[in-house]
C-alpha cells in the first residue's frame, strides 16, 4: 500500500531508494525487518529492470562453474575487469537465480524441466536464463512487485524522488524527498537509521541512451544537506 507524507514523519529503520530489481530484491531479502521502499515511479515503471530483454548469465547448467563464468568475463573485459569482483559476482549468480525462482520468476525450462540456458556473447558455455524468450526483465519485476505486495514488513512509497541525503555528525541520518514531477511541492524529511541507494543507472546524463527517464543520477550522494 502506498503511504501518505503524513505517515512518514517518524524514524524508519531502513529506507531503500529505488523500485527496480536491486531495490525490490533488497527489501525482500531484509524481510521481516521493516523497510520503507521509495520509488520515483509506480513499481514496474521507470526502471531499467523492467526493460531488460536479454536474460541473466549464471552458471546454473550441469558442468558449468562460476570460475569458468568469471574466466570468460575477465577475458572479454580488455583488462578492465576486477577479477575478485568478477569471481564474487559469478559465484553469487546461481544462488540468486534460485532466489528469483523462489519469488515466483518463471524462468524458461527445457523438456526435462531444467532451467533452459542459452549461449550468448562472449560466454564459452550455455549460461543465459530467460523468461518467455525476451521477457525476463518485465517478468522479474512483476514477480518481485507481487512478492513485495504480500510482504507486510515492506512499506511502499511510490511517486517520490529522493533529492538529498541528510547527514548528522558525519553519518547519514535520512533523506530529503519531494513529490515526483512537482518541483513546487514542499520537500519533506524522512529520518532513517540506514539508507540504501538502489537508484539504477545514469544514462540520462548523456544525450543518447536506452535507459528510462528516471535513470538520471538525481539521487547521487551529493548534494548533502545537514539535518536542521
Ligand atoms: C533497454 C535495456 C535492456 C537491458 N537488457 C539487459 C539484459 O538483457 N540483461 C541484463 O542482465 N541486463 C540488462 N540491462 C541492464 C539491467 O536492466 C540493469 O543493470 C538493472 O535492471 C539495474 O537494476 P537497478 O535496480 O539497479 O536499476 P533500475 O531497474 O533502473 O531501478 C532504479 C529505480 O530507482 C528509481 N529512482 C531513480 N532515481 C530515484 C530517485 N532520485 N528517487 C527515487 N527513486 C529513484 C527508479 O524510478 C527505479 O525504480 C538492460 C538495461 C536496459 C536499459
Amino acid at each position: 500500500m502506498t503511504n501518505t507524507i503524513h505517515n512518514l514523519t517518524r524514524t524508519d529503520d531502513i529506507v531503500i531508494v529505488g523500485g527496480g530489481l536491486a531495490g525490490l530484491f533488497c527489501a525482500l531479502k531484509l524481510a521481516p525487518r521493516p523497510v520503507t521502499l521509495i520509488s520515483a515511479a509506480p513499481l514496474g515503471q521507470g526502471a531499467s529492470s523492467a526493460w531488460a530483454q536479454g536474460g541473466i548469465a549464471a552458471a546454473v547448467a550441469e558442468g558449468d562453474t562460476p570460475e569458468a563464468h568469471a574466466t570468460d568475463t575477465i577475458a572479454v573485459g580488455g583488462g578492465l575487469v576486477d577479477e575478485v569482483v568478477a569471481l564474487g559476482i559469478a559465484r553469487e549468480a546461481a544462488p540468486r537465480i534460485h532466489d528469483l525462482l523462489s519469488y515466483g520468476v518463471p524462468f524458461d525450462r527445457d523438456l526435462e524441466g531444467r532451467l533452459a540456458v542459452g549461449r550468448e556473447a562472449a560466454h564459452s558455455a550455455r549460461r543465459i536464463v530467460h523468461v518467455r524468450g525476451d521477457g525476463a526483465g518485465a517478468a522479474i519485476i512483476a514477480a518481485l512487485s507481487e512478492a513485495v505486495g504480500r510482504t507486510p514488513s515492506i512499506r511502499l512509497v511510490e511517486g517520490f524522488v529522493a533529492e538529498a541525503l541528510l547527514v548528522e555528525d558525519g553519518t547519514v541520518a535520512g533523506l530529503q524527498l519531494r513529490e515526483a514531477g512537482n518541483f513546487q511541492a514542499n520537500p519533506f524529511l524522512l529520518a532513517s537509521r540506514a539508507v540504501v541507494l538502489a537508484t539504477g543507472g545514469i544514462g540520462h546524463l548523456y544525450a543518447v541512451t536506452t535507459n528510462p527517464m528516471e535513470a538520471s543520477g538525481s539521487a547521487s550522494p551529493s548534494p548533502r544537506v545537514p539535518v536542521p
